[in-house]
């Protein structure tokens, strides 16, 4: 498979957010984001077995595991990574961008899929019946850089009785919109949902790589 790079960070997304994880970031990916942070990943990457990517997060040690890209699904090995990573006692994240079919993703797999809001340019490439795929262990992300993300987060939010179905995470793109004023508009529209900062981006401001 194409792999970017794989490294040993502290999970800076999602509700894991603080915990010593290892990342495989699996190169390649079908979308264009506005926003685009991993921009080296993608195209190219080194080709590994699967062998050589376990023995990679065996070397490193850590029990929580996260397959992100890219997009790790467009990669059908993602899948087999991700079982047998299961099988040898490691949890799982899989960041993925929401446009590509979940069916086929283990299930003891912590999915953790973008929905792409309109400042994006992406948001007509989402894959909206993946909602149907989510449980309660599962997280979806909004990106926002302005009000009219929020307002299209809130719209899809209750269209798609997201509250009650997974974990919701709304994540401001800080070049764009500052973090006060999107807790603000969580606040005020009284919206239960996780208010995410990128962490290691605050704990490493300009590393591009490796965290
Ligand atoms: S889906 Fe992720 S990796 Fe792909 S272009 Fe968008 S932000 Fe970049």
């Amino acid at each position: 498979m194409k792999i970017s790079e794989i490294f040993t960070s502290i999970q800076g997304e999602s509700s894991f957010s603080g915990l010593p994880c290892t990342f495989i970031r699996m190169a390649g990916c079908n979308l264009r984001c506005s926003y685009c942070d991993t921009l080296y990943a993608l195209e190219g990457g080194e080709d590994l077995d699967l062998d050589q990517v376990m023995g990679k997060v065996k070397a490193a040690g850590i029990l929580l595991t996260e397959l992100t890209g890219g997009e790790p699904l467009l990669q059908e090995e993602s899948l087999t990574l991700s079982t047998l990573l299961l099988q040898e006692g490691y949890s799982v994240l899989l960041e993925t961008n929401g446009s590509l079919p979940l069916d086929a993703v283990d299930r003891r797999v912590v999915k953790i899929m973008d929905l792409k809001c309109p400042s994006s340019g992406m948001s007509d490439q989402m894959e909206f019946s993946n909602i149907d795929y989510l449980t309660k262990r599962d997280e979806v992300k909004f990106v926002i850089s302005d009000r009219t993300d929020f307002d299209w987060a809130r719209e899809v939010i209750s269209s798609y009785g997201l509250l009650e179905k997974c974990k919701i995470l709304i994540s401001p793109h800080l070049s764009k919109l500052e973090a006060r004023t999107a807790a603000s508009w969580i606040i005020e529209e009284k919206l239960p949902v996780r208010l995410q900062l990128q962490l290691h981006k605050i704990i490493w401001p300009g590393r591009e790589r490796g965290v």
